[in-house]
Parts: structure tokens; sequence; C-alpha cells
């Protein structure tokens, strides 16, 4: 154990979570320390010793308002973001997405953090936990083990560990007439369960897609045993071309109510969230590649224009099951002086991580100079995080990129590019509001 001041602020990691979160305090003249493994311990996917590495794609995604990434890009930068600056001064060329030059992005986000005088960055790993002081855990998806297993000890609960996740679809882009509700075995009726039916020819040609998709190559580390209960589907089409049909794709029970015949295989859906916006595809974890994952789901009856909110995906990753751990504010609901912060506390991609870096920072800041949170608006980017992380809802809690499903539904009903129009419209409205009305002042402005 670590013993620190009782007042300090210690931050763990400093990815784009921890560095957001250090800057958005000492910005406000809190002092934090700043810990962080590399370069003397590097994770199976870090190399470089800089902070805020960008493990994988360069992109930060779509860079329009009218995209829910955009528009939380947009808040970033209202709120003074220093993962924002950096990605648009080292930005590259790259459409309407927002791509930069990830070695000047992370030199860059270093240099600001370790010249700031408030933030004295510490070169070593936790391997537990400071036991005074307040404390941000943002030591991401590929903690170390020695600080998982304390963590597991706070948490009192086996960190999640995932091997798949299953695609999950808007639930207005769906064909409601090729599909139907129903639960298994159950009189026809509402139902909790969407069933797109199959019959033999569609789920042979569906097989066939899946057989033949580029299989995403497993890093070193992420090639161990999978799990026989969430098995990838291209791994059970593997096993031969009848398996999805007595595993997760079984019609056993269902009738489909347009037939009144059980059909040859069933996709079901799931509600993921309590607006029902969003739906999963159950069973269907797979680590094809994103654009093959996209054919092979537009297969499938009901959903050929699908629009997919969160790609299957596969590598390991480590979070908190937050729901049940935290409030709002990324703060832990028995241990106040603990606070989650970026892939661990349950938020998914680089944007999303240094975001919930940003509401931690600002918060805590608050917290230190006021006495009380001022929490973000639930209608804003960084408020639809914080509702994804409380989402009781959901029973299997997993880590989601930010999508419109996560924000309050619009009271009134239109059409898709008015209506993505209208939920960033009344974000940024809202945001401003409580930017105006936020008792503390934010950096760029002292
Ligand atoms: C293989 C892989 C590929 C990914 N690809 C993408 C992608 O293409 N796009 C995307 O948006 N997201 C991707 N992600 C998710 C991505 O990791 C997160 O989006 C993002 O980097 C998480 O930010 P973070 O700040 O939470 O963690 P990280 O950026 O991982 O930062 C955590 C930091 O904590 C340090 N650390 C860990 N343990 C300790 C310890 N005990 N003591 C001190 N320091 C410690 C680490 O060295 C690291 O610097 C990928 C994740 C993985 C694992």
């Amino acid at each position: 154990m670590t013993t620190t001041d009782s007042s300090a602020i210690t931050i763990i990691g400093a990815g784009l979570a921890g560095c957001e979160a250090a800057w958005q305090l000492a910005e406000r003249r809190i002092p934090v320390t700043l810990q962080e493994m590399k370069p003397e311990k590097f994770s199976p996917a870090h190399s470089s010793p800089d902070l805020a590495e960008l493990v994988c794609s360069n992109s930060l995604r779509s860079d329009s308002p009218d995209h829910a990434a955009g528009l939380l890009k947009r808040e970033l930068e209202q709120c003074g973001s220093l993962i924002m600056a950096a990605a648009r001064q080292t930005s590259i060329p790259a459409g309407s997405a927002l791509a930069v030059d990830r070695k000047a992005f992370s030199r860059r986000i270093t240099e600001a953090v370790s010249s700031h005088p408030l933030i004295s960055l510490v070169r070593a790993e936790a391997a537990s936990l400071p036991i005074t002081g307040t404390v941000v855990i943002a030591t991401g998806p590929l903690t170390s083990a020695a600080l998982t297993d304390a963590l597991a000890e706070l948490t009192g609960q086996q960190l999640y560990f995932y091997d798949a996740t299953a695609p999950i679809v808007a639930a207005d882009s769906i064909n409601y007439d090729r599909c139907f509700w129903g639960n298994r075995y159950q009189p026809e009726g509402e139902g909790d369960y969407l069933n797109c039916p199959l019959d033999r020819e569609q789920y042979q040609n569906l097989v066939a897609a899946i057989a033949a998709g580029d299989q995403v190559r497993a890093r070193e580390f992420e090639d161990r045993k999978v799990f026989e209960g969430c098995m990838p589907i291209e791994a059970m089409v593997a096993r031969g071309t009848e398996t999805l049909a007595f595993g997760p794709l079984k019609p056993v029970g269902l009738t489909d109510p347009r037939t009144g015949t059980q059909p040859h295989a069933v996709v079901q859906l799931r509600r993921e969230n309590r607006e029902a916006t969003m739906l999963n595809l159950v069973g269907f974890q797979t680590r094809l590649s994103f654009p093959w994952q996209e054919k092979v789901i537009h297969l499938i009856p009901g959903l050929e224009n699908a629009v997919i909110y969160r790609y299957g995906t596969m590598h390991r990753n480590t979070f908190i099951n937050a729901p049940q751990l935290l409030n709002r504010c990324f703060q832990h609901l028995r241990e106040p002086r603990i606070f989650f912060a970026g892939q661990i506390s349950g938020v998914e991609g680089y944007l999303e991580s240094a975001a919930s870096g940003l509401i931690v920072g600002t918060q805590l800041a608050l917290l230190q100079k006021t006495g009380r949170f001022f929490p973000f608006p639930a209608t804003c980017a960084l408020g639809a995080l914080s509702t994804h992380i409380t989402n009781t809802h959901s029973k299997n809690f997993q880590p989601m990129n930010i999508n419109f499903g996560l924000f309050p539904a619009l009271e009134k009903k239109m059409k898709k590019a008015a209506r993505k129009a209208a939920y960033a419209e009344r974000a940024l409205e809202d945001l401003n509001r409580w930017l105006r009305e936020c008792p503390l002042r934010l950096p760029a402005e002292d």
C-alpha cells in the first residue's frame, strides 16, 4: 500500500482519460500526481514511452456534428479538452473523420502534461491503491495484473474480462414488417425478444457469408482459449454449417405469426437500454472485420438497413460493472474517495475515454472548490456517457461508444437526418446553459 496526503489527488494511468483528468484539475489550480507505469512496464499493446498512446487505429472517428462522436468532439472542445486540442493540432486528412499523426499527438500531450507546474508525473507502476487521498483509476483495458487484483478486492467483484461482444443496432432502423416480437415457448404476444426468422436458403447464405468473413487477427495476447459461453459466430460456423441453427440461432419454441410455422433459424434481438432505442443481436458475438459484419448483419431479414451502433469485438478488456459501483460523476458509491475514468469505467473508445477523464477532472475540481458536484446534463454527449455507466437496466453491462441511442428520446418523431440534428442542437444548447451556470470557470476563461 502506498500512503498519500489525505487531500492529495492521485491519478493512476496516463492514457487518454488520465491525462485529460489531470489537465482539467491542474488548469483549475488543483495540484495532482499522475502515475504511469511506462516505460518501466508496458502492457502488451503499448510500446511508446509517451503518454496518451493510441494503441490501434489513429482515428478518433467522425468529425461531423450530427454524428454522436462528432458532437462529443464539439462538447469536449467547449469544455477545454487537452486531448481534443492535441488532436486538432496534429490532425491529418481523413475525409469526414478526425485522424491524427499518432506520434505527434502523444508527444504534444506528453509535453503539455509533463511541463505543467501543477502536475507531477511519476513513472512507476501502481501495484496497489494509495490508502489516503482521492484516487482516480484510469489504467485502461490493459490494467496491470497487480492493480487488477487490488481492484477486484476493492469492488468485491471479478473485474469483467470479456472475450467477445455482439453488435448493437438502432431500433428505429429495423424493418419490423419482416420480424416479430415474442419469447421462446410463450404464446404470441409482445415478448422481450425481436425475432428475425430465416428460411433454409437465407440461413445458408448467412452462414456462407460468415464463413467467408475476414477475421481480424487476434493479437498474441488475445490468442487464448475462448469461453464456450461466448464463442464468436465464426468459430461456431467453423464447427459445422448447422451449429448456429442448433445454438444461438435455434428456432425452437418460436412460431412466425405470418406463416404459422417454425422458421429454419432465428436471430434474436434484445433491448439494450431502458428507452429501447438500441437492440443487441443475442449470441452474435464476433470478431469479423467491421465492413464484413455490416455485410453479414444486412443479410438478416428485418436488418437490411440496420444502423450499427456498436460492432462486435473481441479483445481482452478490464472494466468494472459500473452500474453497480458508480454514480453519474464516476465516483465509487461506497468508497467516495475513489473515482474511475476511461475504458475501465465502462466507456469504450479513445474519445469516450478522454471524455470520461474530462468529466471526472471537472467534477472533482467542482467538489474541491465548491463542495458539490454539478453534473453534465443528460441531454448532451458528456451526460449520455454518464447515463451509460449508470444504466442498471442492462443485464450484461459492456463498455460502449457514444451514440444517439444513449440520449433521452426527443419529444417529436422526425426523420433520421432531422433527428440527428435535433439531438445535436439540444445537446449544445443544454451544454452551453450548463457552462453559463457552472459555479467553476473553465480553464480557458481563467
Ligand atoms: C488492443 C486494443 C485495441 C484498441 N483499439 C482501439 C481503436 O482502434 N479505437 C478506439 O477508439 N479504441 C480502441 N481501443 C480501446 C482503447 O484502449 C481505449 O479506447 C483507450 O485507449 C482507453 O483509454 P484509457 O485512458 O482508459 O486507457 P489507456 O489509453 O490504455 O491508458 C491507460 C494507461 O494506464 C497505464 N497503466 C496500466 N496499469 C497501470 C498501473 N498499474 N500503474 C500505472 N499505470 C498503469 C498504461 O500503461 C496506460 O498508459 C483498443 C483497446 C485495445 C486493448
